[in-house]
């Protein structure tokens, strides 16, 4: 897949970071795209734009605030349970938010001339939204293939992994510490192991706690 360009739907959590090391891997040339939808914390772009910085990527805001008008709910009522979607974004946000950011990360592709676009869905620990699905992503691949006359691949390499196998990935890319200390997965907007109370980093910190005990057997 070398000699490629791709485009990286990132938001500067642990998932979408993990993704930006595997396409720095396997592509010659990599953007990343960060999605603007009055996130609860600005910092969430600082970081995004700070990982992208350290790691030379290029790194593409889009405004997406149009999705406030689509559910206020949940960006607007701190009384609505939050959990974990893909990529750290709050589950309470708009039905089909994946549909438009891969569909806009497929557009931008087109325009920079590249033809992969990597996304860090996954199936596997989420309940969540039906277009994280693997046959989601696929059905669409099919549909901007035949939006744009083109020939797109989606990559979804955490499609299939739980949060200890997203640490495991991130180990062998050589990416465990920067992973660890660079990106942004609290709710509550703290960066790296963040504030240890909110869900999602009660799910990162479990996963890393998994994925250190199975080295740990795995050496001794
Ligand atoms: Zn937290």
């Amino acid at each position: 897949m070398n000699n490629q360009k791709a485009v990286v739907v990132f938001s500067g959590g642990q998932d979408s970071t993990t993704c930006l090391f595997w396409a720095l891997r396997e592509f010659e040339h990599v953007e990343a795209v960060t999605f603007q939808y009055g996130q609860r914390h600005l910092e969430e772009l600082h970081v995004a734009k700070n990982i992208c910085d350290q790691l030379k990527v290029t790194h593409h805001e889009l405004d997406m605030n149009l999705l406030n008008q689509l559910a206020p709910n949940a960006l607007t009522r701190k009384d609505i349970a939050i959990t974990e979607g893909d990529d750290g974004l709050p589950s309470t946000f708009v039905p089909g938010r994946n549909l438009l950011f891969l569909s806009f990360a497929a557009i931008l592709a087109k325009q920079i001339n590249a033809k992969h676009v990597v996304t860090g869905v996954c199936e596997t620990d989420f309940s969540g939204y039906p277009d994280c699905r693997d046959i989601f992503t696929k059905s669409l691949n099919v549909t901007l293939n035949l939006a744009m006359d083109d020939q797109f691949v989606i990559h979804t390499p955490l499609m299939w992994l739980d949060k200890a196998g997203v640490w495991e990935l991130s180990d062998q890319l050589g990416a465990f510490s920067f992973v660890k200390n660079n990106t942004l997965t609290c709710y509550n907007g703290l960066k790296g192991s963040g504030c240890g109370e909110c869900p999602a980093c009660q799910l990162r910190q479990t996963g890393l706690e998994k994925y250190e005990a199975n080295r740990k057997k795995v050496r001794t």
